[in-house]
């Protein structure tokens, strides 16, 4: 069931299951105490999703907790930052128009990613391209 059903039901039968979870209103203090409960279960269950994925590392390098996660507009430069998916090696490399992912601006001799460009490439603090 959705929170938002979850919490229709909870105001007319003070009783619910969400998440696997049995919630009585009568053990809240407020109804909006429940709601923050919810939330909270909710956000719980996404960070541990978040944290176990084997999908967007690179934007869970820059944001490792759900309620980081910005709620900006991105430019289409920050979204391949964040992503990973732009002109950085490693995600040509990953799409088979390169043969390697290391660096060949530096001499780290790392995969040319967000993270090595931004923090750690030598030749990037030259001139940051993307
Ligand atoms: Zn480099």
């Amino acid at each position: 069931m959705h929170k938002r059903g979850c919490l229709q039901r909870l105001k007319k039968h003070g009783v619910a299951a969400f998440m696997q979870t049995h919630v009585r209103l009568d053990e809240f203090d407020s109804f909006r105490h429940v709601k923050e409960y919810l939330r909270w279960m909710v956000l719980d269950v996404w960070q541990c999703r978040w944290e176990s994925s084997e999908l967007g590392r690179v934007t869970f390098a820059f944001f490792p907790l759900v309620p980081d996660l910005p709620r900006l507009d991105f430019t289409w430069r920050s979204t391949q930052v964040l992503t990973g998916h732009g002109n950085f090696r490693s995600h040509l490399f990953r799409i088979g128009k390169m043969d390697e992912d290391i660096c060949r601006m530096c001499d780290l001799d790392e995969s040319d990613n967000p993270e090595h460009r931004l923090l750690r490439c030598l030749a990037s603090r030259r001139s940051v391209t993307f």
